[in-house]
């Protein structure tokens, strides 16, 4: 039977091979130290698992309005406002199955074929395929190392065309690890003035910033910013809970609304129980449970960019935010390791699994082939033991 032209479309992860193998070779007993993850490996907090708890002995079991129910997105809104310092109100909020169905269901609501979204490198793997799915076009540009991977303002210029419907900014930023300062991303907004392009600013990374970073919303920059950027972000990253799948967008009301109707056919309420819970993690232990992890995670940064430079050929810039660093190992490109020609970031990945038994993720599905992403959501120890090996491997 057929399989239908836009699911043909849709490639499997580049990721994948790695990640399987990865499996596989766990499986047969091997010790694989694994700098791929993309959660934070801390549990969900208490507070949060027990108002999970009350709300199901409650007997909160049953649908919900389909954007949410109107306490969580007044929460939100009260977040927005206090944190973040952006006016919304619970209707300019939706409640999505996760960040992810966020950026799917955003893209579906407000983009038309042929409409292009400019995409700056690294960009998060899903994004390409959510714009496709939209029938609109990934126009990506090629940041620099010398940027710190950042668009700057005369790239955005370059990229406009009457086409561009969207801008897609991610800070602090998956694969990267860097944020984009307050100053770059008013020198971003000022470029749009005067133009009908929407920004979509994933912010799911917001509460792991690390030194003297500051974390700024994109929308709160100017009345011009606030009309045409689509806040998302999520419980996934800052409060540990990738399993809960609850993430939201705040927006102009008709955008948010179409996204609404979208999703009372497509998932109607994100799950019920889980929408309290996610009330209870917006409350006031939410700054004590959110700053035990992220001191963690700057401490873990701290080494691991600091033992990556110290390793022949490896460049690496300071993680300012999320959790991974994403280092240049492009030198070590054209090298033969143990009778393995690296001459890219999928080969080197592959052969540092094979041979030094670490998997870390390559570069190129994130648009920097020259890069590999490692994440520090793993213990200290399995820093230390991992980059021993890959130093070790890199050394011979
Ligand atoms: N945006 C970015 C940049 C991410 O890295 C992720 C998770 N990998 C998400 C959004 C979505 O997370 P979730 O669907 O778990 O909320």
């Amino acid at each position: 039977m057929k399989v239908s032209k836009r699911a043909q479309a849709v490639p499997p992860s580049a990721t994948l091979a790695v990640s399987a193998r990865a499996l596989e070779l766990k499986a047969q007993g091997i010790d694989v130290i694994g700098f791929g993850a993309g959660a934070p490996d801390f549990d969900t907090p208490d507070y949060i698992k027990a108002a999970a708890v009350d709300a199901l002995k409650a007997g909160k079991t049953k649908y919900t309005a389909a954007a949410g129910i109107i306490e969580l997105r007044t929460a939100i809104a009260a977040k927005l406002q206090k944190e973040n310092g952006l006016k919304y109100t619970p209707e300019q909020i939706i409640v999505n199955i996760g960040g992810k169905h966020s950026v799917y269901e955003a893209m579906q609501a407000v983009l038309d074929p042929g409409d292009e979204v400019i995409l700056p490198t690294p960009y998060w793997v899903t994004y390409p395929e959510a714009i496709k799915l939209a029938d609109a076009v990934p126009k990506v540009v090629q940041t620099e190392k010398k940027n710190g991977y950042k668009i700057t303002p005369s790239q955005l210029k370059e990229a406009l065309t009457g086409k561009t419907a969207m801008l897609l900014i991610n800070s602090p930023n998956n694969p990267g690890g860097f944020t984009y300062t307050p100053e770059e991303l008013k020198a971003i907004a000022q470029v749009l003035e005067g133009t009908n392009v929407y920004v979509m600013s994933d912010e799911i990374y917001e509460k792991l910033i690390y030194g003297d970073t500051k974390f700024v919303s994109f929308a709160s920059l100017s009345e011009d910013a606030y009309n045409r950027t689509l806040t998302l972000n999520g419980f996934s990253k800052a409060f540990s809970m990738t399993g809960w799948r609850l993430g939201y967008t705040a927006g102009p009301l008709d955008a948010i609304k179409a996204m609404g109707r979208l999703q009372s056919h497509m998932t109607s309420n994100p799950v019920t129980f889980g929408q309290y819970a996610a009330i209870a993690a917006l409350g006031p232990p939410a700054d004590e449970a959110i700053e035990k992890m992220r001191v963690e995670f700057e401490r873990r940064g701290k080494y691991m960019t600091q033992r990556l430079n110290s390793i022949r050929g490896i460049e690496c810039l300071e993680s300012t935010g999320a959790f991974y660093c994403f280092p240049d190992v492009s030198s070590h490109y054209g090298r033969i390791i143990n009778n393995v020609e690296i001459n890219n970031s999928m080969d080197f990945a592959k052969a540092l699994l094979e041979q030094a038994n670490v998997a870390l993720v390559p570069g190129l599905p994130f648009g920097c082939d020259n890069n590999v992403r490692l994440s520090f959501a793993c213990s200290l120890e399995q820093i230390t033991e991992g980059l021993d090996r890959l130093e070790k491997w890199l050394n011979q």
